[in-house]
């Protein structure tokens, strides 16, 4: 699977910073490893692949990603076992994920030795930065944007890859109170909401800020047409239980980004004998089902937060709430992925990755 061959020019830092840092309870998306990795698109293939101290780079004013928005990106996470070594969790999917992305927002596929062997040169070099405590990982941004220094609106001919390391403490999440969202939208059909493009995430702000000033911490988000058919809270995939079953929305009208984290939890679910519907699912629905007492979780998942408890779900004034201190679904889920990351449980369905 794996290509040896490829060229990577390799920097080293004259001195790690590493000593320097705290990696207990580090704070998500705030400081960066020693190295990254860089990369090139220019006449049509990649090049100048290279690891090179963390470093800011320079770009033009007439940058085309800064005008015409082709910027994409992907977020997974490494661990580290007891004896030290390091191990990513599914990466392979997030890699199939990005030049999905890549495709939609007419950018060129990163091939996989430069994502994948790029990745674990880079993991391998900086891998004292994996923390080791529990609930700690080393998150990894790959991400790619147009570099073309032109106004005109065609697709950039020139991009750059770029991998970035960050470690990251636990990712405590309050129980979170989400207002159903009945006015905005994140996606519809035929767009880009199931690609990770960094537009997607710049579109949604305005509607979560404006929730937050009652209170809320997020939207759970509706279809662009009835604002009635659920599909995702905030940037995460949402479950709900209902009945003692695992429902969340189906992918199949591509407003939905496919979680990494929510295919692992619909396989950890049904190894648990819980049962798993991916179909449509409405907001009248779940309201029928809370007000008949049926609704037993309700839950965000992603690699960032892994699962998120939600505490109430707001509808035109409706408060429906849950008690997420008796959550025995999305805890045992959480609790089984976290083991399988952190090497406490077998890792039957090869999702973790040696570097
Ligand atoms: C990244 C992301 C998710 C979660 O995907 P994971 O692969 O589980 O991290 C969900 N929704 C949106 C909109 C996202 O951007």
């Amino acid at each position: 699977m794996t290509d040896t061959s490829l060229e990577i020019a390799l920097t080293k830092v004259a001195k790690s910073r590493l000593q320097d840092t705290n990696l207990e309870n580090i704070p998500f998306g705030r400081v960066f490893t020693d190295h990254m990795l860089e990369a090139d698109y220019e006449n049509g293939e990649w090049k100048n692949v290279s690891i090179k101290p963390y470093q800011s780079i320079s770009l033009d004013p007439s940058l085309a990603a800064l005008h015409y928005g082709q910027a994409i990106f992907e977020g997974i996470k490494a661990y580290k076992d007891d004896d030290g070594n390091a191990y990513i969790f599914r990466p392979a999917d997030n890699f199939k994920r990005f030049n999905n992305s890549a495709v939609r927002m007419n950018m060129p596929e990163v091939p996989e030795e430069i994502f994948m062997e790029g990745m674990r040169q880079l993991i391998s070099l900086d891998k004292d930065w994996i923390p080791s405590q529990a609930e700690h990982s080393l998150y990894i941004r790959p991400f790619m944007f147009a570099t073309d220094q032109f106004l005109g609106v065609r697709p950039s001919a020139t991009y750059k890859f770029l991998i970035i390391l960050s470690p990251t403490g636990p990712y405590f999440v309050n129980p979170m109170r989400i207002a159903v969202e009945e006015k905005y939208t994140r996606a519809a059909p035929g767009g880009v909401g199931f690609a990770k493009n960094a537009g997607n995430y710049g579109g949604s702000m305005y509607a979560v800020s404006r929730v937050q000033k009652d209170g809320f911490d997020q939207v759970l988000w509706t279809d662009a047409f009835e604002h009635k058919w659920l599909q995702e809270v905030g940037m995460m995939n949402v479950f709900f239980v209902i009945d003692g079953k695992a429902v969340t929305p189906s992918l199949e009208e591509g407003t939905i980004l496919e979680g990494v984290t929510r295919a692992s939890v619909i396989s950890v679910l049904q190894e648990q004998g819980i049962t798993v519907d991916e179909r449509r699912i409405s907001i009248d629905e779940v309201v029928e089902a809370y007000k008949a007492g049926k609704v037993s979780e309700v839950f965000g998942t992603g690699t960032a937060a892994v699962i998120a408890p939600i505490k109430e779900l707001n509808y035109k004034g409706f408060a429906m709430t849950f008690d997420t201190n008796n959550y025995p679904v999305s805890t045992g889920v959480k609790k089984q992925l976290s083991d399988i990351r952190e090497g406490r449980a077998a890792d039957n369905n090869g999702w973790m990755w040696k570097v």
